[in-house]
């Protein structure tokens, strides 16, 4: 029985693409020409793909499809963050976060779930949960919406979800960036950060290469369990485990997120722990100040503390990046995402 439904070329790793091609017998390099139509042109119809064969168009045609986003909102914050809300097939949204940095250069947040499982008790995207994974397509479509106007230089998949617990969809979506005819983002370029799916972090490291980022938060399991329920199945003595055996470049580092709570994780005896947990892995710390939201009792640390957890770790030649909660005023700081997803409770939605 022949299939009606028709496949979303934006769903398949460049290898798929090639398999694709290869059942309605034709060669490789038409997975290149394909490619490059796609994410260097942002095509999205076949019959604009002019060095293919008419039939071969219209052949493409009868069985895929080529989807892209179209953008409900934007919203600019005064720091020049601006904040995209895509609206999915399904009436879900997806929020995306385009940040200036000071070098000139643009880094994008994606998504890489509707919601998120890990029901982190500081973090608003958790306090909703799971709503359904991204398709590889909808984790690529933010980028190429973008891209469309905007340059993106780097990518981070910090936004809504857990990148790991959507790891297929998201090694399709990367080896889609990386693919030097799409658009050729090297693996440095990239970064994943994870609230330490352990057993996933191990496969992450032996399918791909990117830059690992962990959300740590906490330098005990008492602590953790509470602040990162993920931390009672997989405590801190086997995260650590999992990064020193994370595969890394000659250069390349891993960071760790560590959001500062006021009298929650900011004490010099955490300071010091802290120090104690890094201990021999090539590492960076980035200190983000809890961004306040109506959802949590949390609140950030007063400057003298934050400048003197930071100084402690400085001065132990760890390098710790005090990083700025950008986008505050538009809602788009980190875990301050979260989309369409409370609308389950909206009258009418
Ligand atoms: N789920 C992945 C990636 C998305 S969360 C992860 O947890 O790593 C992105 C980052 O936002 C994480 O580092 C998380 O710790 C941080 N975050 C969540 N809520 C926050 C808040 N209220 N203030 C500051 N950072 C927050
Ligand atoms: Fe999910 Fe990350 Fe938020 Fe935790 S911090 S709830 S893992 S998005």
């Amino acid at each position: 029985m022949t299939s009606t439904i028709k496949v979303d070329l934006k769903d398949l790793s460049p290898d798929a693409l090639v398999d694709f091609l290869a059942g309605m017998g034709k060669e490789k390099f038409r997975s290149v020409q394909i490619l490059r139509w796609i994410y260097q042109r942002g095509v999205t119809n076949f019959a604009d793909m002019t060095d293919l064969a008419k039939s071969f168009r219209e052949e493409l045609s009868q069985r895929a499809t080529i989807t892209s986003f179209t953008q409900e909102t934007v919203e600019v914050s005064s720091d020049g963050t601006r904040k995209f809300l895509f609206r999915l097939h399904d009436g879900r949204s997806v929020e995306t976060v385009l940040i200036p940095m000071e070098s000139g250069r643009n880094t994008l947040c994606i998504s890489t779930q509707v919601g998120c499982a890990m029901q982190c008790s500081f973090c608003l995207t958790g306090q909703f949960g799971l709503e359904r994974n991204l398709a590889t397509s909808e984790i690529v479509n933010q980028v190429c919406a973008v891209r469309k106007d905007y340059s993106v230089d780097n990518i981070v998949l910090m936004g809504m979800g857990e990148p790991l617990h959507n790891l297929d969809n998201v090694v399709n979506a990367l080896q889609i960036l990386y693919a030097a005819t799409g658009f050729d983002y090297g693996p440095r370029k990239v970064t994943l950060s994870t609230s330490g799916m352990v057993p996933e972090m191990s496969e992450l490291g032996r399918r791909i290469k990117v830059n690992l980022a962990v959300s740590l938060n906490a330098t005990t399991d008492k602590v953790r369990d509470e602040l990162m329920p993920i931390n009672r199945r997989y405590p801190l003595q086997k995260l650590m485990e999992a990064c020193r055996q994370y595969p890394l470049a000659p250069r390349q580092r891993i960071t760790f997120e560590y959001i500062l709570i006021q009298g929650v994780n900011d004490s010099q005896t955490d300071a010091r722990r802290l120090v104690k947990l890094l201990h021999g892995i090539k590492c960076k710390v980035n200190l983000i100040p809890f961004n306040k939201h109506s959802e949590s009792p949390f609140q950030a640390p007063d400057e003298h503390a934050i400048r003197t957890f930071q100084t402690y770790l400085l001065d132990r030649q760890i390098v710790a990046i005090r990083r700025a909660g950008k986008g505050q005023d538009i809602s788009a700081a980190c875990g301050q995402l979260k989309g369409r997803i409370e609308s389950k409770s909206e009258a009418g939605d």
